[in-house]
């Protein structure tokens, strides 16, 4: 029998952590939970977790403390749980090294989606080191070719300009996982870069026009509003 991915719930709501633990225990994960920051850090350290689930409002401790205190020491990925209400809370979690959030209140196959990318997504990574980056992306009808830097829609070149290829294959690395503006300008630009998000939504209306059936109703590249940008989850992954 494989291994199971072991999964550690950080949220002090009782309904939330066991409708979580109970979908994830019949999905075959194992399942850890706590409800205090400081319960949360022992058990980090003691059971080291594949993966993290944290909710932000914790009783005892801001779960941007938890993040920045797991992410002087692991990689472990975190996934936050958090009210539709604070956009700019998602922002500093993803800014502060959390991998993705979930929207209260989400359904369950929406967990299990974000869950399964996180853990992957880290394991490419671990994968990755010192070799070659995969050279495809594949969703529906839309290639993304690493290589010969180009983006295809039904075989057909779209033409994307330099910036619009680069947004595009760092949304298509990131597969399945929001991308925060301030992320997505970084890599284009460098680690000191303030580019406007205004540059980027001017990008990304582009993008939209040539890869998109229909540019208001996207199919590959979605907007988290006020959050960043996520691209559908490569079907190879699946
Ligand atoms: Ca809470």
């Amino acid at each position: 029998m494989a291994i199971k991915d072991k999964i550690l719930i950080i949220e002090d709501e009782n309904n939330i952590s066991t409708l979580m633990s109970t979908v994830l225990g019949a999905n075959g994960y194992d399942v850890l939970a706590v409800k205090t920051g400081e319960d949360a850090l022992s058990m980090i350290s003691s059971h080291c977790p594949d993966l993290i689930i944290l909710d932000l409002g914790l009783p005892d401790m801001d779960g941007m403390e938890i993040i920045r205190q797991v992410r002087a020491w692991t990689m472990t990925p975190i996934v936050v749980v958090s009210a539709r209400t604070y956009e700019t809370d998602k922002v500093d979690a993803l800014d502060a090294g959390a991998d993705d959030y979930l929207t209260k209140p989400f359904g369950t196959g929406e967990l299990l989606a974000r869950v399964r990318t996180a853990l992957r997504h880290n394991r490419t990574i671990a994968a990755n080191r010192g070799a070659g980056e995969s050279e495809m992306y594949k969703v529906g009808d839309l290639v993304i070719d690493y290589a010969k830097h180009q983006v295809m829609v039904n075989g057909e070149n779209v033409h994307l300009t330099q910036n619009e290829f680069k947004i595009v294959s760092i949304l298509g690395k990131a597969a399945g996982r929001v991308l925060t503006y301030d992320t997505i300008l970084r890599e284009l630009w460098g680690p000191g870069a303030h580019g406007s998000n205004q540059i980027l939504r001017v990008n990304m209306a582009n993008i939209r026009r040539k890869i998109e059936k229909n540019p208001a109703k996207p199919q590959y590249i979605f907007t988290e509003v006020g959050v960043g940008y996520r691209m559908a989850e490569d079907e190879n992954s699946r």
